[in-house]
């Protein structure tokens, strides 16, 4: 009696599969298809100005969003066909290992520690970490951070290397977003932000914050931004390798860094090299 439910089971399943199959179905397998009208589900940040940005109307913007468009476009996918999804700092792991996205393009630093549970292509940017503070402070250098509030976001390299080496003596408090730190800088509940030039550059930009606060330039570490994919999804780490150098060859590359660092007056490092790691 058992036995026969499980058989029931089983063929009920398969039965299931099979039409998930057939429809091109993007349950679990987040678009591993890039034939018809399948769709691929891609990590993103939703609220980093400049890298990754969803805007009041729902569209998306940034340099990780051009790179994710042209990447996905390799792999078979139409912009229509690539629903983004925001994986935050302390997510991107578990959102990789649970299927949740296919890939992640979401100032995601390669790291050995993070290349234990994920694996990278790229790197495809490099950035520094830096600070950001009033307009008017006298914070310029890491020491001046001592008992200082410092805001960064959990599951960053940035709170990391504070603990670790640049200011383990400030006071530092995690968020889930950078959007919260600079909210949390511009009230003063906060002295300082830290995490790399890029995204910071990005906020200080904007319209609303224009004129208010400063970057130190400190480049207190390197940055080296990859894909993330699924462990041991060697296959689609091979593809967006490809797929990045096409980028950077056909000049498309370049026109992503104008088009989204230029309005911060952000200067990127030239593209990096693929497989080649800055320490
Ligand atoms: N690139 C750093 C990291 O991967 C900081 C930016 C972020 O939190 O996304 O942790």
């Amino acid at each position: 009696m058992k036995l026969r439910k499980v058989t029931v089971f089983a063929a009920t399943a398969l039965v299931l599969s099979l039409t998930a199959t057939a429809c091109g179905g993007d349950n679990k397998d987040s678009g591993s298809s890039s034939s018809g009208g399948g769709k691929i589900k891609v990590g993103i940040k939703y609220d980093q100005p400049g890298l990754g940005l969803k805007e009041p109307n729902g569209s998306f913007s940034g340099f990780d969003v051009d790179v994710a468009t042209y990447v996905a476009k390799q792999l078979g996918y139409k912009p229509n066909q690539i629903e983004f999804v925001e994986t935050k700092s302390a997510d991107r792991e578990n959102a990789l290992a649970r299927g949740d996205v296919k890939f992640i393009a979401a100032t995601y630093s390669i790291t050995d520690e993070r290349k234990q549970k994920v694996d990278f292509a790229g790197p495809y940017l490099l950035a520094h970490q830096d600070l950001l503070v009033k307009a008017n402070s006298d914070i310029s250098k890491a020491t001046d951070l001592n008992g200082k509030k410092l805001c960064s976001v959990t599951g960053s390299t940035s709170a990391q290397n504070i603990h670790d080496t640049i200011a383990p003596k400030a006071n530092l408090r995690e968020y889930s977003g950078y959007s919260e730190c600079i909210a949390g800088l511009q009230s003063g509940a906060v002295d300082a932000v830290t995490t790399d030039d890029s995204i910071l550059a990005g906020f200080a930009a904007q319209d609303k914050y224009k004129g208010q606060f400063k970057l130190a330039g400190l480049k207190l570490s390197n940055e080296n931004y990859g894909i993330g994919v699924k462990k041991g999804d060697t296959a689609t780490v091979n593809k967006i390798n490809s797929a990045l150098e096409k980028m950077v060859s056909d000049g498309s590359w370049q026109k992503a860094v104008d088009k989204n660092f230029g309005p911060a007056n952000y200067k990127n490092e030239q593209a990096p090299k693929i497989g080649v790691i800055v320490k």
